[in-house]
């Protein structure tokens, strides 16, 4: 139906005139409902004229009775076990689905490389034109001059551009978690901005007017001034990278792993490579360690064919980490982010079966988070992914505006999750990232501050 059409019909079929926002709200819930559901805008139309609540409200209370009517449908789960306040419901004007969006490439293909002057000389801008000696290459004064100058826009996020950069800001930073939650003491190792994977739910959507990928040259730098950062901090801490692109996407041309695994193997700290490839061919070329742990993002394999884009298969990553396990490297793995579907316990009771089948037990830590976001990503995401669903589940504004799957099935989820992963393994540490006291409630290991789960995740 058009949008036309919808408005019509809605007003011929309920007798009232829907004002502009009016409007806006009903699309959207009929939209995200019909996508979600299967079920055609004619269907529902009829199911909402068999609603006696709507058919006996007039004036300003037709509208919330049928407001309310879609809220049922849109969260059915959710209306069962509370009620909805309809502040917590986003319902922001549907866009279209963006047209000649870039689109990532299994093999990775720069389509220009750009080199701050400062990084002229670097190993990694070398690297780089070894590696693709037809691409062209660019010099400039900074990368930020560079897209300030040019416009960009969300269709461009992964334009295959490469920025090498020499890093001015810090390379560690403290994981902010998120307000109101248990954080666990992370540390944030930035190496670069920007990835050439593409997952429906990755947060880097939001940044919408910055294309490409940007790698810092200058790791020697922060080797340099770890040990002062260290002085400062003296006790044993959690290192890790992956937070704004996948660590090993393209290690095979930075080869950031080796350098980083031997700076990292003989100091009191845990590293952590998180990546959703089977880039690891360096890693295999490097002297183990336990302390070194390379990790992995799980999800079922119908998710990963639905949601994330040029990455490994399920399969690929686990074989992946057994040959990094062989060389005596620690493991990890991050359920993160669970989605939420009718079948969803079957999904993830089949990876878990399928990660203990592939690898034997403990691992260094296993973390678990649901889908969650802010509202612009929501809406990034739908107009890049627009045939996914997955931002059309039970996600209700939380207190702090984020978009995230209520309380009573987080908990759900997090307290099968762990069961299913103990049924195998009863040593390895399993934690959950960005949650609240309540939801830590359902571990086997209730923990209520940051502190704590730092020591249960170091200590073991
Ligand atoms: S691998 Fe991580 S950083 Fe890369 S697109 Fe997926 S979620 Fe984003």
């Amino acid at each position: 139906m058009t949008q036309e059409n919808l408005k019509t019909t809605f007003e011929q079929v309920f007798s009232f005139r829907l004002n502009h926002n009016q409007y806006n709200e009903l699309e959207r819930m009929t939209h995200e409902i019909s996508q979600r559901d299967g079920i055609s805008e004619a269907k529902l139309i009829d199911m909402l004229k068999s609603d006696q609540r709507i058919i006996d409200s007039t004036g300003k209370n037709k509208f919330s009775a049928i407001k309310q009517h879609l809220i049922k449908l849109r969260f059915p789960l959710t209306c069962q076990q509370q009620k909805i306040n309809p502040k917590d419901v986003f319902l922001s004007e549907l866009k279209n689905p963006l047209k000649d969006t870039t689109v990532c490439t299994k093999e990775f293909t720069p389509e220009k490389i750009f080199i701050e002057k400062s990084a002229r000389d670097s190993y990694l801008a070398n690297k780089f034109k070894n590696y693709f000696p037809d691409c062209p290459t660019e010099e400039l004064n900074h990368t930020w001059e560079y897209i300030q100058k040019n416009k960009f826009s969300l269709k461009d996020l992964k334009k295959p551009l490469v920025f090498i950069v020499n890093e001015h800001w810090d390379f560690i930073k403290p994981c902010p978690c998120t307000k109101n939650h248990i954080g666990c003491n992370y540390w944030i190792f930035n190496l670069g901005f920007g990835c050439p994977f593409d997952c429906s739910y990755c947060y880097l959507q939001q940044y919408t007017n910055f294309p490409g990928t940007v790698l810092p040259a200058n790791l020697d730098d922060f080797f340099n001034k770890f040990d002062n950062f260290y002085k400062k901090i003296n006790r044993p801490i959690r290192i890790g990278t992956g937070e704004f692109c996948d660590s090993l996407a393209l290690d095979h041309i930075t080869g950031y792993s080796s350098q980083l695994i031997d700076f990292f193997r003989d100091k009191p700290v845990l590293f952590e490579l998180k990546t959703k490839s089977d880039n690891i061919d360096n890693i295999l070329k490097c002297k183990g360690s336990e302390n070194i742990i390379i990790s992995w993002s799980l999800n079922p394999q119908e998710i990963i064919n639905d949601e994330e884009c040029c990455v490994a298969s399920l399969k690929q990553r686990l074989k992946a980490a057994q040959k990094v396990r062989d060389q005596e490297f620690s493991l990890s793995f991050h359920f993160d982010p669970v989605i939420h579907s009718p079948n969803w316990e079957i999904l993830y009771k089949k990876t878990i079966d399928e990660l203990y089948r592939q690898l034997k037990p403990p691992f260094k830590w296993i973390s678990i988070g649901t889908l969650r976001g802010t509202r612009k990503l929501k809406n990034a995401a739908e107009q890049r992914f627009s045939q996914s669903n997955i931002w059309y589940g039970e996600l209700l504004l939380g207190d702090d505006k984020k978009l995230r799957y209520p309380k009573f099935l987080r908990k759900d989820i997090y307290s099968n999750m762990v069961k299913w992963i103990r049924e195998y393994d009863k040593h390895t540490p399993v934690y959950l990232c960005m949650e609240d006291e309540d939801c830590w409630e359902v571990m086997d290991k209730p923990l209520t501050s940051a502190k704590q789960v730092e020591s249960y995740l170091i200590d073991k």
